[in-house]
């Protein structure tokens, strides 16, 4: 049997039809193929590879970490320097209310903890989310995504939830004095990147305030500069009282994490004591990972060219078939009339069949083949979301290659 037969037989599945790419190795923003083929990457591992993959500070800051320590003690016993240094460093880019972080393994447990501290802190059981959201896929996120497709089937799920209209006023009028929190998307990712109006985040953050409620700021794909900021809620010029964060937190490693302000935090540590537990949250190899990737991010300047190559993929991504292009930073939904459309043009663009590509070349030589994808809430729509290095040439040539596709 080759890797792939023994990865459909040996793996739990999510779909009946996985990409089912086997790659050798990935550098930079390409991944290369077991069969020699090339791909520029355009998902990044889905927002997670800001910085590429396998940037030599990152890799190296894995390696010193591996001689000193992997896993030594389950999560806020011991005093581990990985850990208070990167937590260190984030608060340090964050506003003042955010300086305590609680280190998870992935997002979804990052939402866990934020909304069984809301509860807590506030007293209250009621949880607002958005429609068309997406939060994680363990029981309690999986109970606020906004969308009844996905949720349905696992039924009974978290009760006193409360789904809105994301962007739209008069649904804040239902955040009342019963909820605990509002979770919200800064940009909402899933549903095909798509930003709050102007004003709309000002409102929530006004409504939550006026009621007590918590504002929960879901970063998870928004943050580490994928929209042009380091973080998402600087566009709106608001702070939540709890944010979010996975993907890029952990530089390629598993990471998530929940931030607040001391006081909110310190409710975990009293009747019961232990109020949120996890034995490998906040991995001394994966905080090692993530605190020299935000160094790189920030020293090497990345989040300054977001809008520039925004600009350069919009400039080129044309043709009849695509219907629209919303963007948000270097993260854009190029939106076809339907599924089977945009899937053509994503499989056209990994096999280069039916363009005239054979994909056999590298990088340097004339074909490359380009990884996309569709998004969850939005299937009619390609996603774009490629780490933040990517070079003019490589834009230019997966646009290239995209509109080709589309024929
Ligand atoms: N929140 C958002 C906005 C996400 O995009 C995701 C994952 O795609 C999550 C939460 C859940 O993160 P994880 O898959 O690490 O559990």
């Amino acid at each position: 049997m080759n890797q792939r037969e023994l990865f459909l037989r040996h793996l739990g599945q999510t779909s009946a039809a996985p990409m089912a790419l086997e790659i050798q190795k990935a550098e930079a923003c390409t991944l290369f193929g077991a069969d020699g083929k090339e791909y520029i990457d355009l998902i990044g591992g889905i927002s997670v590879a800001n910085l590429g993959h396998r940037h030599p500070k990152v890799i190296a800051a894995i390696r010193e970490q591996l001689d000193a320590y992997l896993h030594i003690m389950v999560y806020g016993e011991f005093v581990e320097a990985p850990q208070v240094q990167y937590a260190q460093l984030l608060t340090r880019h964050l506003p003042a209310s955010l300086h305590s972080v609680y280190f998870t393994n992935s997002g979804a447990e990052a939402v866990e903890g934020a909304m069984k501290l809301a509860k807590r802190a506030t007293n209250r059981t009621g949880i607002i989310a958005f429609k068309n959201s997406y939060h994680g896929s363990t029981q309690g996120a999986l109970s606020i995504i906004g969308d009844e497709y996905w949720r349905n089937a696992y039924r009974p799920l978290l009760p006193d939830i409360l789904h809105l209209e994301y962007n739209h006023f008069p649904s804040l009028d239902h955040i009342t004095e019963n909820a605990a929190c509002v979770i919200a998307e800064t940009v909402q990712a899933e549903a095909g990147v798509k930003p709050p109006s102007p004003g709309w985040m000002q409102a929530l953050r006004k409504k939550c305030t006026e009621t007590g409620t918590l504002l929960i700021l879901d970063e998870i794909q928004t943050g580490f500069g994928r929209t042009g900021k380091l973080w998402g809620f600087e566009h709106f010029d608001i702070v939540p009282d709890v944010l979010l964060l996975g993907k890029a937190l952990g530089g390629g490693m598993p990471l998530g994490a929940f931030v607040a302000d001391k006081k909110l935090m310190d409710v975990f540590t009293d009747n019961p004591v232990l109020g949120h537990i996890t034995t490998f949250g906040g991995h001394p190899v994966s905080c090692a990972a993530g605190m020299a990737a935000l160094k790189a991010l920030l020293e090497e300047g990345w989040i300054d060219t977001v809008s520039k190559k925004e600009e350069l993929f919009r400039s080129l991504l044309r043709h009849p078939k695509i219907k629209a292009v919303r963007s948000f930073g270097l993260w854009m939904a190029v939106e076809f009339e339907s599924f089977d459309v945009c899937k053509g043009v994503i499989d056209r663009c990994l096999s280069g069949k039916g363009s005239g590509r054979k994909g056999s070349g590298r990088l340097e030589r004339p074909d490359p083949l380009v990884l996309t994808d569709w998004f969850l809430f939005a299937s009619n729509c390609l996603r774009i979301s490629p780490p933040l290095i990517i070079s003019a040439e490589q834009v230019k040539k997966a646009c290239e290659i995209i509109v080709e596709a589309c024929e």
